[in-house]
Protein backbone atom coordinates (compact mmCIF):
# COMPACT_ATOMS: atom_id res chain seq x y z
CA UNK A 1 0.00 0.00 0.00
CA UNK A 2 1.06 3.47 -0.96
CA UNK A 3 3.00 5.20 2.30
CA UNK A 4 0.63 8.13 1.94
CA UNK A 5 -2.68 6.24 2.52
CA UNK A 6 -4.32 5.95 5.87
CA UNK A 7 -6.27 3.06 4.78
CA UNK A 8 -7.90 0.95 1.75
CA UNK A 9 -11.93 1.58 1.11
CA UNK A 10 -12.50 -0.29 -2.05
CA UNK A 11 -9.98 -3.29 -3.24
CA UNK A 12 -9.58 -3.74 -6.72
CA UNK A 13 -12.05 -6.73 -6.33
CA UNK A 14 -14.60 -4.63 -4.99
CA UNK A 15 -13.94 -2.24 -7.56
CA UNK A 16 -14.06 -5.02 -10.46
CA UNK A 17 -16.99 -6.52 -8.96
CA UNK A 18 -18.68 -2.96 -9.05
CA UNK A 19 -18.11 -1.91 -12.40
CA UNK A 20 -19.64 -5.24 -13.33
CA UNK A 21 -22.64 -4.84 -11.85
CA UNK A 22 -23.03 -1.57 -13.39
CA UNK A 23 -22.34 -2.23 -17.01
CA UNK A 24 -24.84 -4.83 -16.48
CA UNK A 25 -27.30 -2.59 -15.60
CA UNK A 26 -26.78 -0.41 -18.26
CA UNK A 27 -27.38 -3.13 -20.47
CA UNK A 28 -30.14 -4.04 -19.14
CA UNK A 29 -31.47 -0.54 -19.08
CA UNK A 30 -30.33 0.13 -22.87
CA UNK A 31 -31.46 -2.87 -24.24
CA UNK A 32 -31.68 -2.04 -27.98
CA UNK A 33 -31.53 1.74 -27.99
CA UNK A 34 -27.45 3.91 -27.78
CA UNK A 35 -26.40 5.85 -25.27
CA UNK A 36 -23.69 9.10 -24.97
CA UNK A 37 -21.51 8.01 -21.90
CA UNK A 38 -19.96 11.22 -20.71
CA UNK A 39 -16.26 11.18 -18.71
CA UNK A 40 -16.69 14.07 -16.45
CA UNK A 41 -12.69 14.63 -16.67
CA UNK A 42 -10.21 13.48 -14.72
CA UNK A 43 -11.19 11.70 -11.49
CA UNK A 44 -13.88 9.59 -13.28
CA UNK A 45 -11.07 8.14 -16.17
CA UNK A 46 -10.45 4.76 -14.73
CA UNK A 47 -14.10 4.05 -13.82
CA UNK A 48 -15.59 5.52 -17.42
CA UNK A 49 -13.21 3.19 -18.88
CA UNK A 50 -13.89 0.13 -16.97
CA UNK A 51 -17.40 0.25 -17.34
CA UNK A 52 -17.67 1.17 -21.31
CA UNK A 53 -15.02 -1.79 -21.67
CA UNK A 54 -18.07 -3.79 -20.43
CA UNK A 55 -20.97 -2.20 -22.47
CA UNK A 56 -22.36 -4.48 -24.86
CA UNK A 57 -25.34 -1.29 -26.26
CA UNK A 58 -24.01 0.82 -28.85
CA UNK A 59 -22.53 3.84 -27.45
CA UNK A 60 -20.54 6.67 -28.19
CA UNK A 61 -17.74 8.41 -25.69
CA UNK A 62 -17.43 12.07 -25.18
CA UNK A 63 -15.71 13.70 -22.29
CA UNK A 64 -16.39 17.42 -20.19
CA UNK A 65 -14.29 18.66 -17.74
CA UNK A 66 -15.77 21.02 -15.15
CA UNK A 67 -14.14 22.40 -11.57
CA UNK A 68 -15.16 23.40 -8.61
CA UNK A 69 -12.10 22.51 -6.25
CA UNK A 70 -8.81 23.42 -5.32
CA UNK A 71 -6.90 21.00 -3.64
CA UNK A 72 -9.64 19.63 -1.09
CA UNK A 73 -12.10 22.25 -0.82
CA UNK A 74 -15.72 22.87 -2.94
CA UNK A 75 -15.34 26.54 -3.39
CA UNK A 76 -19.19 25.84 -4.59
CA UNK A 77 -18.86 27.95 -8.10
CA UNK A 78 -18.44 24.66 -10.96
CA UNK A 79 -16.46 26.15 -14.10
CA UNK A 80 -16.97 24.32 -17.50
CA UNK A 81 -13.42 23.50 -18.35
CA UNK A 82 -13.90 21.65 -21.58
CA UNK A 83 -16.58 20.84 -23.50
CA UNK A 84 -18.38 17.74 -24.98
CA UNK A 85 -17.92 17.45 -28.91
CA UNK A 86 -21.42 15.36 -29.58
CA UNK A 87 -24.67 17.47 -30.28
CA UNK A 88 -27.15 14.71 -27.30
CA UNK A 89 -30.05 16.53 -28.61
CA UNK A 90 -32.52 13.49 -28.90
CA UNK A 91 -29.74 11.29 -27.11
CA UNK A 92 -29.57 9.09 -24.25
CA UNK A 93 -26.61 10.02 -22.48
CA UNK A 94 -24.89 9.30 -19.28
CA UNK A 95 -22.76 11.67 -17.09
CA UNK A 96 -19.57 9.19 -15.33
CA UNK A 97 -18.87 11.26 -12.61
CA UNK A 98 -16.30 10.10 -9.74
CA UNK A 99 -18.37 11.07 -6.30
CA UNK A 100 -21.22 13.07 -5.66
CA UNK A 101 -20.29 15.11 -2.60
CA UNK A 102 -22.72 18.62 -1.86
CA UNK A 103 -24.03 17.65 -5.62
CA UNK A 104 -23.45 21.22 -6.62
CA UNK A 105 -21.06 19.94 -9.74
CA UNK A 106 -23.23 17.41 -11.23
CA UNK A 107 -26.51 19.39 -10.26
CA UNK A 108 -24.83 22.73 -12.88
CA UNK A 109 -23.57 19.58 -15.13
CA UNK A 110 -27.27 18.24 -15.39
CA UNK A 111 -28.40 21.76 -15.06
CA UNK A 112 -25.93 22.56 -18.82
CA UNK A 113 -26.36 19.27 -20.85
CA UNK A 114 -30.58 19.25 -20.29
CA UNK A 115 -30.81 22.56 -22.01
CA UNK A 116 -29.25 20.78 -25.10
CA UNK A 117 -32.50 18.39 -24.64
CA UNK A 118 -31.33 15.20 -24.54
CA UNK A 119 -33.86 12.32 -24.75
CA UNK A 120 -33.09 10.89 -21.58
CA UNK A 121 -30.22 12.01 -19.14
CA UNK A 122 -28.95 9.67 -16.82
CA UNK A 123 -25.84 10.25 -13.54
CA UNK A 124 -23.52 7.67 -12.63
CA UNK A 125 -21.22 7.97 -9.67
CA UNK A 126 -18.33 5.88 -8.50
CA UNK A 127 -18.91 7.38 -4.83
CA UNK A 128 -21.88 9.05 -2.94
CA UNK A 129 -20.92 10.67 -0.07
CA UNK A 130 -22.89 10.08 3.27
CA UNK A 131 -23.77 13.98 3.17
CA UNK A 132 -25.87 16.46 3.43
CA UNK A 133 -26.27 17.17 -0.37
CA UNK A 134 -26.93 21.40 -1.06
CA UNK A 135 -28.89 20.64 -3.95
CA UNK A 136 -31.67 17.95 -5.08
CA UNK A 137 -29.76 15.15 -6.80
CA UNK A 138 -29.07 11.82 -6.44
CA UNK A 139 -27.41 9.34 -9.25
CA UNK A 140 -28.91 6.72 -11.20
CA UNK A 141 -25.83 4.12 -11.22
CA UNK A 142 -24.30 4.08 -7.43
CA UNK A 143 -21.02 2.56 -7.22
CA UNK A 144 -20.84 2.80 -3.49
CA UNK A 145 -21.77 4.74 -0.70
CA UNK A 146 -18.96 5.97 1.66
CA UNK A 147 -18.38 7.82 4.53
CA UNK A 148 -16.96 11.75 4.73
CA UNK A 149 -12.88 10.96 4.48
CA UNK A 150 -10.71 12.80 2.18
CA UNK A 151 -10.35 9.19 -0.56
CA UNK A 152 -7.51 9.50 -3.45
CA UNK A 153 -7.06 6.46 -5.91
CA UNK A 154 -8.61 4.91 -8.80
CA UNK A 155 -8.42 8.00 -10.37
CA UNK A 156 -9.44 10.40 -7.78
CA UNK A 157 -6.78 12.50 -6.57
CA UNK A 158 -4.93 15.38 -4.17
CA UNK A 159 -3.30 17.71 -6.08
CA UNK A 160 -3.13 15.49 -9.51
CA UNK A 161 -1.51 12.56 -7.19
CA UNK A 162 -2.15 9.30 -6.73
CA UNK A 163 -4.92 8.38 -9.49
CA UNK A 164 -3.01 5.63 -10.60
CA UNK A 165 -4.04 3.97 -7.07
CA UNK A 166 -5.93 0.44 -8.19
CA UNK A 167 -7.71 0.47 -4.97
CA UNK A 168 -9.63 3.47 -3.15
CA UNK A 169 -8.45 4.48 0.10
CA UNK A 170 -8.51 7.52 2.69
CA UNK A 171 -5.69 9.45 2.02
CA UNK A 172 -3.55 10.38 5.87
CA UNK A 173 -4.66 13.26 7.29
CA UNK A 174 -0.92 15.17 7.82
CA UNK A 175 -0.66 14.68 3.67
CA UNK A 176 -3.93 17.15 3.18
CA UNK A 177 -3.96 19.20 6.35
CA UNK A 178 -0.18 20.24 5.18
P1 LIG B 1 -19.56 18.34 -5.13
O1 LIG B 1 -19.79 19.44 -6.12
O2 LIG B 1 -20.55 17.21 -5.24
O3 LIG B 1 -19.43 18.85 -3.73
O4 LIG B 1 -18.12 17.82 -5.43
C1 LIG B 1 -17.84 16.76 -6.24
C2 LIG B 1 -16.39 16.80 -6.67
O5 LIG B 1 -15.53 17.08 -5.57
C3 LIG B 1 -15.96 15.44 -7.15
O6 LIG B 1 -16.16 15.33 -8.54
C4 LIG B 1 -14.50 15.40 -6.79
O7 LIG B 1 -13.74 15.91 -7.84
C5 LIG B 1 -14.36 16.31 -5.61
N1 LIG B 1 -14.29 15.56 -4.33
C6 LIG B 1 -15.21 15.52 -3.35
N2 LIG B 1 -14.80 14.72 -2.35
C7 LIG B 1 -13.59 14.24 -2.71
C8 LIG B 1 -12.67 13.32 -2.12
O8 LIG B 1 -12.85 12.75 -1.03
N3 LIG B 1 -11.53 13.05 -2.82
C9 LIG B 1 -11.26 13.60 -4.03
N4 LIG B 1 -10.12 13.26 -4.61
N5 LIG B 1 -12.10 14.49 -4.63
C10 LIG B 1 -13.27 14.78 -3.98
Amino acid sequence: MDPDIDRIIFTQQEIERCTDRIARQINADYANESVIVISVLKGSVLFFSDIVKKLTVPCEMDFIAISSYGNTASSGKPQLKKDIDADICGKNVIIIEDILDTGKTLKSLCDLLKRRNPKTLKICVLLDKKVKKACEISADYTGFEVEDAFVVGYGLDYAQKYRNLPYIGALKEEIWKK
